[in-house]
């Protein structure tokens, strides 16, 4: 909650590659209200229900980001190494985001999203 902006800039990480910061906590959706267990085997990032998430991560887990605005799912892919990947777009910075979907995710909205056009999600992001 109190992270000092210039502390950051001196946490340098020894790994360029991705860092995975094992973050495992039940939350409250503050999209839908749904209480989201733990997800034993990863962090959960994610409601279960909804999908939406939270803009708190730079790299999964860690939870670097001081943004906390809210991310809405606006579409799937699927990554032949990470299986499916819900697309975010925080609603408070714009920014686009992709989270891994969970093995207790709500199928029938995953599969909703999947229908959505992503064309609107690139021309939305790159004009
Ligand atoms: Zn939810
Ligand atoms: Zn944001």
């Amino acid at each position: 909650m109190e992270t000092t902006p210039k502390l950051r800039h001196t946490m340098k990480y020894p790994l360029m590659n991705k860092r995975f910061t094992k973050n495992d906590a039940g939350f409250t959706c503050q999209h839908c209200g749904h209480i989201v267990k733990p997800l034993l085997s990863s962090s959960r990032d994610h409601c279960t229900n909804c999908l939406y998430s939270l803009h708190v991560d730079i790299n999964p887990g860690d939870r670097a980001n001081d943004c906390h605005g809210l991310l809405v799912p606006i579409g799937i892919t699927l990554n032949s190494k990470k299986g499916t990947v819900i697309n975010y777009h925080c609603d408070t910075c714009g920014a686009y985001h992709n989270n891994k979907a969970a093995p207790d995710d709500n199928y029938d909205t995953i599969l909703e999203l999947s229908q959505n056009p992503l064309k609107h999600f690139f021309s939305d992001g790159q004009k």
